[in-house]
């Protein structure tokens, strides 16, 4: 089912919110591009279009949509803003419980949303965000250059440094410490393997290329 209409206080998202998620695609810029939608989504309403809720307290339950079942065990929670089930665990916020009512992928449930709620995503919201390298792996990449760098022969010194200081090889090795001596010719390397400069900037390792 699709369509639904709530009511709720619809706005704009702020370009510059999209733009900060945009340039910034670490995993909590995400949770917080979605949560702002779901702020704006009134639980009780979204829920109730599948199924008939009864008040209960301060909450409202149903018979779960998700498994069979005679005794009511799906709460919705209009002041968590959640929708769950307490036998078989499914649902959660209003974008975990329209993925799994409407079998559908967390982006189309969150477009679905943003568009009831009047927020405006790019129309190259899905394209840039596959396209962006994730900055973990970018993180990664460094360190195991920087740990190949402590290694080389013209680094000798400074291995013989980390030794002094205690540290053993296996140490060393274990949690991959390294020495970054040239940054420069690193971000140029991580460029060659076809990681755009603007994402080496983004990831805050390096202040320029
Ligand atoms: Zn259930």
């Amino acid at each position: 089912m699709r369509g639904f209409a709530f009511l709720s206080t619809a706005g704009i998202l702020p370009e510059a919110v999209a733009d900060t998620y945009l340039r910034n695609p670490k995993k909590p810029r995400r949770m917080s591009i979605s949560k702002d939608i779901e702020n704006k989504i009134n639980i009780v309403e979204l829920v109730s279009k599948y199924v008939p809720l009864k008040k209960a307290g301060t909450n409202f339950k149903a018979c779960c949509p998700f498994h069979n079942e005679k005794t009511p065990s799906f709460i919705v929670s209009p002041a968590k803003n959640i929708a769950y089930c307490f036998s078989c665990h499914k649902g959660g916020g209003p974008l975990n419980f329209l993925m799994e009512i409407e079998k559908i992928e967390f982006r189309e449930a969150l477009q679905i949303l943003a568009k009831e709620v009047g927020v405006e995503l790019r129309t190259d919201f899905s394209k840039e965000t596959e396209r962006r390298t994730d900055v973990y792996e970018i993180y990664k990449l460094v360190a195991e250059n920087y740990h190949a760098e402590l290694f080389l022969p013209e680094n000798r010194e400074k291995l013989e440094y980390v030794r002094s200081r205690g540290l053993s090889d296996e140490t060393v090795t274990k949690f991959k410490i390294g020495y970054s001596g040239n940054p420069r010719e690193l971000f140029a390397k991580l460029k060659a393997r076809g990681i755009p400069e603007s994402e080496l900037l983004d990831s805050g390792i390096f202040v320029g290329p």
